[in-house]
């Protein structure tokens, strides 16, 4: 199902649209107004997206490095080439503990690996930690958005969930209860679990820890109550130095949410007393992206979801749309990658008002990729013959004035004289939720021609 079709599910309750445009409006402008306290912020910028590059032109030497600082502090280090190793690696740590109940805080990766299926059809209760996505896993759905996971959910749509799962008793939506509800069962997981599972936001080369930043500190919770941690990473999440850390967890939380840092960045660098602790660095398509000179910044992403909280078209169309992990602006970049058959539709989902690079922390050229990737497309798949005859055809006229002035001639007629339905009809996509624009008494031509001509 294309992005449009899928768009259109989420358009039909027009209230929930509203609603979800504005929160994530909301998000937006915390972002802008707390960059705006930050003297400075567009060098910041140029440092993060500077050092990325550094990183993805040494990425072999930076993965090494992390791997024997890593090893020195006692971590086991774990390679995977794809989804399925990376399944079977962390399956293989949870068997040699006799584990059968894991708590796992956020991560991208295990949701783009599905590692949560895989482990529930082995018999391992795996309870997502963070409120977001426990809600989104209680309600038997993916993610929505890579911060804010159940944003698409209202406080009332929340209070049924709970009701059904956790025998709660209604409380129109009431925030405090319901937080104080999810605070108890959680605990009782994380009391009761046998291995933490955490995602990285960054994986430090010399000093071979990594970094996670939660705002419910359950991340710290699961992994000091657990035996065993298994953090998991894509490898584009190394950083060179600890000192960068400083321009990076700056960026992230100002452009997530606009907090001036997230409540929990913590640092684990060994596994503690009589305990163990694993990495699991994964690749699965990354060196691939990395190859594709037009594409590969996309692997700065430092996955704040601040294209997503600005895209008008994320905003009213909403996550599960992109049917791909990482949905909204770089999800569409992203994913073509992945599978161009599948994701096709993704880069048209924009309006390419180049909103998403304005505020990627770490600059990536975003609506420019996505233009790029609408040319492969174009190139590499069969298009349907009424766009390309349409496109043809606008070729043709834009290339010859006179003919374009023609035609801009007899569309000002037609807007203005023409029967309603010869307009608003099928093949008029675009009319079937907005008025075409009024048409003016005189175009710019004739304007120009008559200004000229009177002097
Ligand atoms: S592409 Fe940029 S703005 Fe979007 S999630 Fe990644 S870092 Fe944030």
């Amino acid at each position: 199902m294309s992005h449009a079709t899928k768009a259109a599910e989420f358009n039909k309750n027009e209230a929930k649209v509203n609603w979800h445009d504005k929160a994530l409006w909301y998000v937006r402008e915390k972002r802008d107004k707390s960059a705006h306290n930050v003297q400075g912020w567009e060098y910041l910028r140029q440092l993060g997206s500077k050092i990325k590059a550094n990183v993805l032109s040494n990425l072999d030497e930076y993965l090494i490095q992390f791997e024997a600082n890593a090893k020195k502090n006692g971590i086991h280090v774990h390679w995977a080439s794809d989804a399925e190793e990376h399944n079977n690696i962390v399956n293989d740590i949870l068997s040699k503990h006799n584990a059968k109940k894991v708590v796992k805080s956020k991560s991208m990766l295990t949701e783009e690996c599905h590692l949560n299926p895989f482990l529930e059809s082995r018999g391992i209760e795996v309870v997502d930690t963070d409120l977001g996505e426990r809600i989104v896993q209680l309600a038997q759905e993916p993610p929505s958005h890579i911060v804010l996971p159940a944003i698409h959910k209202t406080k009332e749509d929340v209070d049924e969930l709970f009701q059904e799962h956790l025998g709660t008793t209604p409380s129109q939506g009431n925030p405090e209860y319901l937080v104080g509800e999810a605070r108890k069962h959680l605990r009782d997981k994380f009391l009761n679990a046998d291995v933490a599972i955490t995602g990285v936001n960054f994986a430090v080369a010399d000093t071979g820890g990594v970094v996670v930043c939660t705002n419910e500190g359950n991340a710290d919770m699961g992994v000091h109550l657990a035996k065993a941690h298994i953090a998991c990473m894509g490898i584009e999440k190394i950083i060179p130095k600890e000192k960068h850390l400083g321009v990076f967890l700056r960026l992230l939380a100002r452009s997530a949410t606009g907090q001036p840092i997230t409540t929990y960045s913590s640092h684990f660098n060994k596994p503690e007393d009589g305990k163990e602790m694993h990495i699991v660095i994964v690749d699965n398509g990354r060196t691939e992206q990395l190859s594709r000179e037009d594409f590969r910044a996309s692997l700065h992403c430092i996955r704040c979801g601040a294209c997503m909280n600005t895209c008008p078209i994320y905003r009213r169309s909403g996550g599960h749309s992109y049917d791909y992990t990482i949905p909204g602006p770089i999800g569409s970049i992203l994913s073509p990658g992945k599978d161009l058959k599948k994701h096709s539709s993704l880069p048209f989902a924009s309006t390419l008002c180049g909103s998403c690079s304005n505020v990627c922390p770490v600059k990536i050229n975003i609506h420019e990729q996505l233009y790029k990737w609408r040319q492969v497309i174009v190139k590499e798949q069969k298009q349907p013959m009424v766009k390309k005859s349409i496109l043809k055809t606008a070729g043709v006229v834009l290339s010859k004035p006179g003919l374009y002035r023609i035609a801009g001639k007899t569309a000002r007629f037609m807007l203005k004289n023409a029967p309603k339905f010869m307009i608003y009809n099928k093949l008029n996509a675009w009319g079937k939720a907005r008025d075409l624009p009024e048409v003016k008494g005189q175009n710019f031509d004739d304007w120009y021609k008559k200004r000229q001509k009177n002097g």
